[in-house]
């Protein structure tokens, strides 16, 4: 597939210097003129120019003479495709300044298992159209599925299954691009992997991804990870592993064996790619820290029951995820402190506090439980992608991840070039989720103006544990479908973001 694709690019490159001058007398609405572009993650950055019209580029190259509605100087600027968040929780639409602001022109939802209700996606779609600050590719959530039949348990029974794959047939048709999982989540951390097969089969059908939080992301994980290779080799599904990590003491230093696995099923024809959010915290509710028996709020007199084996399962899963020192509450009673501040000013047991003062569904925490050592490693495989696991503000990935990739990452440590960088947050998403087959995520005539243009010197991410909302610097315009959408580096207000639908493809309009 890249071979093909280098042969494209390098074949629009020529087009287009070919003919270097285009028509002197032409007027588009906008031009970008004097940065460096990467057409693609696969190609090395070039001193061209780039000519809109509408919703789209016409032409690259240089264009002495050309007048233009508006034209951006972007000297010392990088002139990118503009970044996909392949995972993103901002299933409700709306301007999206959070992500504008990081560049970010398209987002990718429904994902761990949550989503719109399946029944009705299609209109859930089209009420969006023209709401949007950024484009929106959305997947079915497995867990939303199961509510939508009114499934909770292990194993649906034939028509609960038939059900459900009719429903999933109706979310592709009506535009979803795959199925995501939730397996550490109510209901679906009850299906068993044939249910999960049987169903990413018809996705496979219709060319979808099966995105997948897995079902353990600790000392478990390589298990879990098994787990969606499989799933994909057997339903024929790509895979998406999501917010890619090895978290907890008992995972740390899994990352090669984690790798490997992923490697080997490539090797083996399985695709499965990963994306990762840039930092060695993660987020949830603070449900990950109660066993799955006592998730289900209904179990809550079984609870009242079995309060020794509560205390055992919760002190495991908190020693699990590093203790009480690595738990900062950021929703609930407690936010903005560390759950050992809490029990310590309470002079009770961690344990005590969680179950008795927080309970399974009364907050969410920050888990400072990954290592940089491991989040590298990851990180540098070369099907990674950068996604945000926002949007958050609780949390500084809502309003830091693609800034902080392209800074710390690119810039300061120097693990990425600037193409292979652009890969890793526009065109591997695009070649996972279909995109390139709607002219999106590559900078070439024909093809949809979704443009980051920033300054790879000073690009930086604003936001901290402390202030999770600070915003980044150096973006300086982002274009979303031809339209500034953010411009010297505040949102311009204008929703030029559209809901894609998978299977749709677009003709070109190029020269
Ligand atoms: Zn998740």
């Amino acid at each position: 597939m890249r071979h093909a694709l280098l042969l494209l690019a390098f074949h629009l490159v020529c087009i287009a210097c070919s003919r270097p001058t285009d028509t002197p007398a032409a007027v588009y609405d906008v031009l970008i003129v004097g940065g460096t572009v990467v057409i693609d993650g696969y190609l090395a950055p070039v001193e061209i120019d780039v000519a809109i019209v509408g919703d789209r580029v016409v032409s690259i190259g240089h264009f002495p003479g050309a007048t233009a509605h508006r034209t951006i100087d972007a000297t010392g600027m990088l002139v990118v495709p503009g970044f996909i968040d392949t995972h993103n929780h901002g299933d409700d639409g709306g301007a999206r300044p959070d992500f504008l602001r990081q560049g970010v022109t398209t987002i990718v939802v429904g994902n761990c298992g949550g989503s719109a209700s399946i029944r009705t996606l299609a209109r859930h779609y089209d009420e969006l159209e023209g709401t949007l600050g950024v484009n929106y590719v959305g997947l079915i959530g497995h867990n939303q599925l199961r509510r939508d039949i009114r499934f909770t348990g292990e194993r649906p029974s034939d028509e609960q299954m038939q059900e459900m794959k009719r429903l999933v047939a109706q979310g592709m048709e009506a535009g979803a691009f795959g199925m995501s999982t939730g397996l550490t989540y109510h209901p679906g951390f009850n299906a068993e992997t044939e249910e999960l097969v049987e169903l990413a089969r018809v996705v496979a059908g219709h060319g979808g991804v099966y995105a997948s939080h897995i079902r353990n992301e600790g000392p478990r994980v390589l298990e879990a990870v098994a787990e969606a290779i499989r799933i994909g080799r057997e339903s024929g599904c790509r895979v998406q592993i999501s917010h890619a990590k090895v978290a907890g003491p008992g995972a740390w230093g899994l990352a090669g064996e984690y790798l490997a696995l992923v490697d080997a099923a490539n090797a083996q024809g399985v695709v499965v790619c990963m994306d990762q959010y840039p930092y060695t915290a993660s987020q949830t509710g603070i449900g990950a820290l109660f066993p799955l028996w006592a998730r289900d709020n209904r179990s809550a007199a079984a609870e009242a029951q079995r309060r020794a084996e509560l205390e055992r399962d919760v002190a495991e899963l908190l020693a699990g995820r590093g203790g009480a020192e690595r738990v900062f509450l950021s929703r609930g009673p407690f936010a903005g402190r560390f759950l050992s501040d809490i029990a310590a000013s309470l002079d009770k047991d961690p344990v005590a506090v969680l179950i008795d003062d927080i309970g399974v569904g009364g907050g969410s925490a920050v888990y400072h439980m990954m290592l940089e050592d491991d989040l590298r490693e990851l990180m540098a495989h070369p099907y990674q992608m950068i996604a945000s696991d926002g949007p958050t503000n609780t949390h500084p990935r809502g309003h830091g991840t693609f800034p902080r990739f392209w800074g710390r990452y690119v810039r300061e440590l120097e693990m990425f070039d600037h193409a292979d960088a652009v890969r890793r947050t526009s065109t591997l998403a695009a070649e996972q989720f279909r995109l390139f087959e709607q002219h999106r995520a590559r900078i070439a005539p024909g093809w949809f103006a979704d443009i980051v243009i920033f300054d790879p010197a000073t690009i930086a991410d604003g936001a901290t544990f402390e202030e999770p909302t600070t915003p980044p610097q150096g973006v300086r315009q982002v274009l979303v479908n031809g339209v500034v959408a953010l411009d010297d580096g505040e949102p311009t207000g204008l929703l030029a973001g559209r809901v894609l639908r998978h299977g749709t493809t677009t003709a070109g309009s190029g020269p």
